[in-house]
């Protein structure tokens, strides 16, 4: 194990180091029936970690930011982040079901009473999962505003018409938070106007939902979904109608502080394998690691692993004391998600030929880092928020 850097002065403010140790200690106890062979062997079939998502939601921890008063155990976003970590740490993959922690505040503070007392029990009981967020759109990727994907009001039920891509775990889950016009694009002058978030119970809708796997480079149950007059209950709207876009931002910053810290548990992943590898394997009558082309870039990788670390507790520190923190959880998620590519790429060299080698999993884990500067948000767009929001440069885009 490398040694960690655990803890700013703004992280003791919300949680103790020894709770924290205790979280880790925890989910590093139970990824450990679930080592590299069980994720190699998920990962070859394209199949969906059913048995790690079973046992991860039994124990509590998928759980964490319900609410006690909903059956969850009300932690925050500081916990969830180690908790995500420490899965991408042992050589999993939290993005399996990291939905349900990346999609519960805008459930928590926009949702009605009615609906968190109808969902959240049940999702923390681990008999619901809320693990589908359906935002993307062919012609709206980054430019969220664009979405075409319309809801109507008709009487008390919305019909649904349109196209969502890259939409992860559909299959997998029974509930979908789904981005929605119910104004044009051309009819709102704000264009961040008009856009509703709901709540879609996939097991009811009526009309027509099709689900199509898409074929990429990580094992991500990701789909193309069509919309055809699907028929939603009114109820399903969270918050206001045409305000969603605003509920769907306030749940960002969170959503970039735990993207953060699965890379952290990656980056630190890659430099133990890169760094135990590079001690053990001998060319020419000694360690790789004896030599500084091979030792430099993996302890240039850990330095920065350790320092968007520092970036990833400052984030959720603040976040926890509702403090502004878009800057911080901005820098964290682009600091952590090119630190754990770096030490990827790192890993793959020292590891020669044998890094191509499937059975030593770096290049799983290489693809799986690699997602992280792109989805859910690129990191362009993370510089243009420092630059034009932070820097006050004009806005580029
Ligand atoms: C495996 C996987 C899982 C995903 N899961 C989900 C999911 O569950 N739900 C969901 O809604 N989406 C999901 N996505 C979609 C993901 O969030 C988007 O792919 C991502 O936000 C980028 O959008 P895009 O692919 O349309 O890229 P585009 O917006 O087309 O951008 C293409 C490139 O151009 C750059 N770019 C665009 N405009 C600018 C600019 N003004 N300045 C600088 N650079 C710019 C981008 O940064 C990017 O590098 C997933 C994607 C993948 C690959």
């Amino acid at each position: 194990m490398t040694e960690r850097i655990e803890s700013t002065e703004d992280t003791a403010l919300t949680t103790t180091a020894e709770d924290l140790q205790s979280i880790r200690e925890n989910v590093r106890a139970l990824c450990k029936d679930f080592p590299d062979t069980y994720w190699r062997e998920t990962d070859k079939k394209a199949a969906y970690p059913q048995d790690f998502v079973k046992a991860l939601t039994e124990s509590g921890y998928l759980a964490v930011l319900i609410p006690e008063e909903y059956g969850g155990s009300g932690l925050r976003i500081t916990e969830a982040g180690v908790i995500l970590e420490e899965i991408n740490h042992s050589g999993g993959n939290s993005g399996a079901c990291h939905a349900q922690m990346y999609t519960m505040g805008t459930l928590l503070r926009h949702g009605s009473e009615e609906q968190k007392r109808r969902y959240l029990p049940a999702i923390a009981k681990g008999e619901l999962r809320l693990q589908a967020f359906a935002v993307t759109e062919p012609n709206a990727g980054s430019e969220t505003t664009r979405i075409e994907t319309r809801a109507i009001r008709k009487g008390d039920r919305y019909i649904v018409n349109g196209q969502k891509i890259f939409i992860s775990r559909a299959q997998q889950s029974d509930l979908m938070l789904l981005l929605a016009r119910t104004t044009p694009y051309s009819d709102v002058q704000d264009k961040t106007q008009g856009i509703s978030v709901f709540l879609v119970d996939m097991r009811e809708v009526k009309g027509n939902l099709q689900i199509r796997p898409l074929d990429l480079m990580v094992n991500h149950h990701t789909n193309t979904i069509f919309f055809e007059d699907m028929d939603i209950p009114a109820s399903s709207l969270i918050g206001e109608e045409g305000k969603g876009f605003r509920y769907i931002i306030d749940g960002w910053n969170a959503e970039r502080i735990l993207v953060a810290s699965e890379a952290i548990g990656d980056g630190h992943w890659f430099v133990e394998r890169a760094s135990s590898y590079a001690r053990e394997r001998v060319v020419f009558g000694r360690p790789i690691g004896a030599n500084q082309g091979v030792q430099f870039p993996i302890a240039k990788a850990y330095a920065h692993v350790q320092a968007a670390d520092l970036m990833r507790f400052d984030a959720a520190a603040k976040f926890d004391r509702s403090a502004k923190c878009g800057a911080e959880a901005n820098l964290a998620k682009l600091l952590a998600s090119e630190a754990a590519w770096e030490a990827a790429d790192v890993c793959l060299t020292t590891y020669g030929g044998y890094g191509f080698a499937c059975d030593y999993d770096i290049e799983r884990k290489f693809r799986e880092t690699r997602l992280l500067t792109v989805a859910p948000v690129s990191n362009n767009l993370i510089l243009a928020f420092l630059g034009q929001n932070v820097l006050k440069m004009p806005k580029s885009y």
